[in-house]
């Protein structure tokens, strides 16, 4: 278990931070975690809808997923994990949030330095011209197309099996080169490459801490793991 006001301590001295999220972060608001009760839909599991093949396959169905999806995130907000974290980035000099969470929370929270491993579901792709917009309807229309060449709009998130976006790893990968701190919240820590961050930080001699519910397979990794819901934890790490 760690020491609150250690970590306190080292937060407020460390000149540069870096913090990665999961879903645990949002389930707080009320957003279910894939591994959580609510992780199946009409018997498909998300492994069997987020993913490249299953959109060439069956484009309407995965897109009324995702309408599903959008439909759950109405009325929810950002939480007081999503609200610390704009605070410890206002108080960090050199601050970067990255996260695996697509519910684009940590931006509507006010998160500035954000970068969305995953992608964002209120963001649409052209599978053609790739362009990237803005879309916030609830229900998309199924399915969507683009206004600029016709083909077919996919949502703009990274599925199962397909490459992260490399302008957003390359900025991952230069924060872990240089933070003192980094603070690891409501992730399993089982997806790649999200679960390498932590060794990465670790190898620069960067203090990792993380926090969950529960231990996970970075616990042994980590210099210190706090149990505890990130809503309650974080904002106790800021608090003067
Ligand atoms: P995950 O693998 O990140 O696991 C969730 C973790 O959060 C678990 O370790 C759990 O113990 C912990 N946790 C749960 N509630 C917590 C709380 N209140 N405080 C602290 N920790 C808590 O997430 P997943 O659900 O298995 O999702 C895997 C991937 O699926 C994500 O990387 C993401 O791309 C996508 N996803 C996104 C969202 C979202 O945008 N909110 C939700 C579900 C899944
Ligand atoms: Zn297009």
């Amino acid at each position: 278990m760690g020491d609150i006001t250690e970590v306190k301590k080292r937060l407020r001295e460390a000149r540069s931070v870096t913090v990665l999220t999961g879903a645990g972060v949002s389930a707080e608001s009320g957003v279910p975690t894939f591994r959580g009760k609510d992780g199946l839909w009409r018997n498909y599991a998300p492994e069997d809808l987020a993913t490249p093949e299953a959109f060439a396959r069956d484009p309407s169905l995965v897109w009324e997923w995702y309408n599903m999806r959008r439909e759950k995130l109405l009325g929810i907000e950002p939480n007081a994990a999503h609200m610390a974290l704009v605070e410890m980035e206002r108080k960090t000099e050199d601050f970067t949030l990255i996260t695996q969470n697509v519910d684009g929370l940590h931006g509507r929270a006010g998160s500035g330095n954000l970068l969305e491993l995953h992608g964002n579901i209120w963001k649409v792709r052209c599978t053609r011209c790739r362009s990237i917009e803005d879309n916030d309807d609830v229900p998309i229309d199924i399915p969507p197309y683009c206004a600029t060449c016709g083909c077919i709009l996919r949502p703009h998130i990274v599925w199962f099996g397909e490459m992260l976006h490399e302008d957003v790893l390359e900025a991952v990968y230069a924060s872990l080169g240089r933070c003192e701190m980094m603070i690891v919240a409501g992730t399993s820590g089982i997806i790649q490459p999200a679960a390498s961050f932590v060794a990465m930080a670790k190898r620069i001699g960067a203090h990792v801490v993380e926090i969950n519910l529960e231990e996970t397979p970075n616990s042994g990794v980590v210099d210190e793991t706090i149990l505890g819901k990130a809503g309650e934890v974080l904002p106790g790490l800021i608090d003067d």
